[in-house]
């Protein structure tokens, strides 16, 4: 499956508010999105913030056991320990929690399929960091298709993804838990890169 990693900066044209609040960020509906599909993105974002900090907790728990590469979710998706590795990650990770319990608005659209940036079968989600720093998200119909929060390639990892895009620097090297996985054996420098490596580890251990 694919998303759109969107490098410009933009400055959200807001057409349109529905307020429905995450635990931190406000979302705002920029375009397209229905009521129900902003409770939807509103409840992913939640669920984000919560796995960020659970996430950042348990690598500090774990610190130990990823200097002896004895942790299972940090080598499954980021490979042998290396320290200036597991501080990127710290760093991402960091950054993606700072972002979602900040005060700015993540500044939503829905656009139809075949609409930029939903033009292929698959598309899921796009990103850009506002130059004022709010996050604006594209959400593609196959996100609302997505389990909230069960499994792999999940609404709530699917924002984790995204965020790792806007405020962590990652890109879209591989895509899929056995490419992301191979990354962190072969790669691991392009693994705490890589977006979809985010995703999976946050959907492994919460
Ligand atoms: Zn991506």
């Amino acid at each position: 499956m694919r998303r759109y990693l969107i490098a410009l900066s933009l400055i959200a044209s807001i057409v349109g508010i529905a307020g429905t609040a995450t635990a931190n960020m406000q979302i705002v509906v920029a375009s397209g999105c229905s009521g129900a599909q902003a409770t939807t993105i509103g409840n992913a974002a939640t669920t984000a913030t919560t796995w960020a900090g659970n996430t950042i907790n348990n690598i500090a728990t774990n610190t130990a056991a990823i200097l002896t590469n004895s942790w299972a979710p940090y080598t499954t998706w980021f490979g042998a320990y290396d320290a200036g590795r597991l501080t990127r990650v710290n760093n991402v990770m960091g950054s993606i929690s700072t972002k979602l319990t900040s005060s700015a608005n993540l500044v939503v659209n829905c656009p139809a399929d075949g609409t930029p940036p939903c033009d292929e079968i698959g598309d899921i989600a796009a990103t850009v960091l506002d130059q004022d720093g709010d996050v604006e998200m594209w959400f593609c119909t196959t996100f609302f298709t997505l389990p909230p929060s069960a499994g792999y390639d999940t609404q709530a990892g699917t924002v984790i993804h995204e965020f790792s895009h806007a405020v962590g620097g990652t890109d879209d090297l591989e895509y899929g838990t056995q490419q992301a996985q191979w990354l962190a054996t072969n790669n691991p420098a392009f693994a705490v890169v890589n977006a979809d490596n985010y995703e999976f580890f946050n959907e492994d251990i919460n």
